[in-house]
């Protein structure tokens, strides 16, 4: 076999796991957001993915790091890997609870206006773990039904800022949103659990 006929083959069977993965994922339970707080800020119209850029991580560990330049964990929600946090898991940041922004990126506008996830690791060198994904979708499913925001509303860093490659090639935002949509355009609702992160990348 020619070299790129190899090559060729290695990219389709790639991107076919890869998208088994993320439609196996797509069944995964959903998440208990807790607390729910109320009222929700009616700024919230969007939402930003980040990954940590970390092996692993967690929301104590990121509050650590973002208390001295950020003023407290700058990120809503951290979804962890195994590393440092349960692999799936979502730890809840103050900013949520107090429904408050948070400095996610360097546009003022933007943060204003919106809930920061980011999922530990780093998915420049690979995507996230099936239970990240999981935990991600019915994150996402739980704040786009509560807070009304549209599937389409939802972008990575790497779309609100051109400048970064956060969170970086292994997250597919094309395959997030129609996921999500699917979810989204179910007759009922899905009970929801989930779990939230830490250094705003
Ligand atoms: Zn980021």
């Amino acid at each position: 076999m020619k070299p790129l006929d190899i090559l060729l083959l290695s990219v389709a069977a790639g991107l076919s796991l890869y998208t088994v993965y993320l439609f196996t994922a797509d069944d995964a339970p959903a998440a208990a957001l807790e607390p729910r707080p109320e009222p929700r800020n009616p700024a919230f119209k969007s939402i930003v993915l980040h990954h940590s850029a970390t092996h692993g991580g967690s929301a104590a560990a990121f509050e650590r790091n973002h208390r001295p330049r950020l003023g407290g964990l700058a990120y809503h929600f951290i979804i962890g890997n195994g590393s440092g946090t349960p692999d799936g898991e979502v730890e809840t940041g103050y900013r949520w609870r107090d429904q408050v922004p948070g400095p996610h990126t360097k546009n003022t506008e933007i943060n204003r206006e919106s809930v920061a996830v980011c999922l530990v690791g780093d998915l420049q060198e690979g995507p996230p773990t099936r239970k990240q994904v999981g935990a991600l979708l019915a994150l996402l499913e739980r704040l786009c039904r509560e807070c009304s925001i549209p599937p389409e509303a939802i972008r990575s860093h790497r779309e609100a800022d051109s400048e970064t490659l956060c969170p970086g090639r292994g997250l597919s935002m094309n395959e997030i949103r129609a996921a999500l949509s699917r979810r989204l355009s179910a007759a009922s609702p899905r009970a929801v659990q989930a779990g939230i992160v830490v250094s705003p990348h």
